[in-house]
């Protein structure tokens, strides 16, 4: 088995979406193929990876400096002990060869996105699902059957006004879910709790509802705004702060007895680790979600769980941003708390295979498709193979 070409474009993730401090407008993805000369069905092996929303792609990293290691490296040293498969590992510890510690930026998201394929080449290798593959590794064969997803939606739009924003909550109730999240900071609190208002009693009750500030609150406001949200008993209050703001979440712990969750930020296990020991989280109440396409890939996502773990962190807390299929394989083999959901939004990257159905709030993972899934999201892969030009 070699892996015979590595494939990745710049694609467009152009949306008029915006939350409270960015607009989607202008972003970009990675996309990744990585081809062997395994050959099964008539077609080449080939492991898909791309980074999530709300960042920027990095072709020039993996062209200059990123991919020149791999070609460079002995082929067998990028195996597992089979010889027949890639070993994911491996592959990261080349790529981060001679990377210094720290300065965990640009530089993550290309590397998460060619962990996903690299992933999901080892899956399809293996000719197992990837969830099977993690539960049997990495969490004694257990796994969930169904895992529990929300959609990360509620967006701010020019002309969207507060009957949308309903109809798009009720829009995902009628398709199965049952929390659901929405967009605040954008708008003055007053303006923000109609908002908060509306959809709370769209969906019944507050304690199905997710905020997310994305950011936006110096730490007065993040009280000013917990406290008059409180009432609602909010299923979380997502990144009131600045992500590396850990002294922000420690002191609002102190004014708000509901859940908080941030991470998808972080991407690092090391900044993971600070966030867990500074930053006031509560193990049992809070949630941790960093997205595994934006912070070095699954690989160091496994490092994060191990490390968090041992700071008395279960892995139920985690619930990986990014709404793609790979978080949803890690939540049903690693049994995490669950995972986010992009029905409809940042397609066709979002979102789980188009024939399972969301059902009281959960979804079921593919038992025969090997690899990530992204084979039943055909147009996904439509859209990744135009713009590798695979076609
Ligand atoms: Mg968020």
């Amino acid at each position: 088995m070699r892996i015979t070409d590595i494939r990745h474009v710049s694609a467009p993730l152009a949306s008029e979406m915006s939350n409270a401090f960015i607009s989607f407008k202008t972003m970009t993805t990675n996309v990744v193929a990585v081809e062997t000369d395994v050959v099964r069905d008539g077609e080449r092996v080939t492991g898909y990876g791309f980074s999530s929303n709300g960042r920027y792609a990095q072709p020039g990293l993996l062209a200059s400096r990123f991919l020149p290691r791999l070609h460079e490296a002995d082929p067998a040293s990028l195996l597992d002990e089979t010889g027949e498969n890639v070993d994911p590992q491996a592959v990261w510890r080349t790529l981060m060869a001679n990377e210094k510690p720290g300065g965990h930026g640009e530089r993550s998201f290309c590397i998460g996105a060619l962990d996903m394929a690299v992933w999901d080449l080892h899956a399809k290798l293996a000719g197992k699902p990837l969830w099977t593959i993690l539960s049997e590794r990495y969490n004694g064969g257990r796994y969930d059957e169904a895992v529990l997803v929300y959609p990360g939606g509620g967006y701010y739009r020019a002309d969207k006004d507060i009957e949308q924003l309903v109809a798009e909550m009720r829009g995902y109730r009628d398709a199965g879910y049952r929390i659901c999240k929405m967009k605040v900071g954008g708008l003055s609190l007053a303006d923000d709790l109609k908002r908060i208002e509306a959809a709370a009693e769209a969906l019944g009750s507050g304690e199905t509802l997710a905020v997310d500030a994305n950011g936006r609150f110096a730490l007065e406001e993040a009280i000013a705004f917990a406290n008059a949200v409180e009432p609602f008993r909010l299923a979380w209050f997502e990144e009131p702060g600045d992500p590396l703001d850990y002294h922000l979440n420690a002191e609002l712990v102190g004014h708000y007895p509901h859940a908080i969750a941030t991470g998808e930020n972080l991407f690092s296990h090391q900044d993971m680790n600070n966030l867990l020991r500074f930053g006031g989280l509560r193990p049992d109440v809070d949630w941790a979600q960093p997205d595994p396409s934006l912070c070095y890939g699954l690989t160091e996502t496994l490092v994060m769980l191990d490390e968090a773990e041992r700071l008395g962190w279960s892995r139920r807390r985690f619930l990986p941003h990014g709404g793609h299929q790979l978080g949803l394989n890690m939540a049903a083999g690693l049994q995490l708390g669950g995972t986010e959901s992009y029905p409809g939004v940042f397609a066709p990257y979002g979102g789980f295979a188009d024939d399972i159905p969301i059902v009281d709030g959960h979804v079921t993972l593919p038992r025969d498709q090997p690899g990530i899934g992204m084979e039943l999201k055909p147009a996904l892969m439509d859209e990744m193979r135009k713009r590798l030009e695979l076609d």
